[in-house]
């Protein structure tokens, strides 16, 4: 599943939800953020339409991080920068 925030995109591998027994997204969400992950059916969810999410998130990116830190590594988070491709482009960093 994914969401869209004001100006990042995250993006939730199900599969390795799968035997997740700390759900740390949504503990992370509650407590960095407003709470807009949530547990169903044992696997996290958000609720509300898009833009609703969209103007509740807080792209604070601790979902990602309690993921990767004490869930299955299932969260990755798009986090476009403008201008980064020109500036890679620029100092051969691509
Ligand atoms: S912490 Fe990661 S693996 Fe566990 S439920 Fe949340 S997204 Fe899925």
């Amino acid at each position: 599943m994914e969401f869209s925030e004001r100006t990042i995109k995250v993006i939730i591998d199900e599969a390795k939800c799968e035997g997740c027994e700390t759900h740390a997204c949504v503990d992370a969400c509650r407590t960095y953020s407003r709470g807009i992950l949530v547990l169903k059916d044992g696997r996290p969810a958000v609720e509300g339409d898009a833009e609703e999410i969209a103007r509740k998130g807080t792209e604070c990116l601790a979902c990602e991080f309690a993921c990767w830190t004490k869930g299955n590594s299932a969260i990755t988070i798009e986090a476009p920068v403008e201008g980064l491709d020109a500036y890679r482009k620029k100092y051969g960093t691509e």
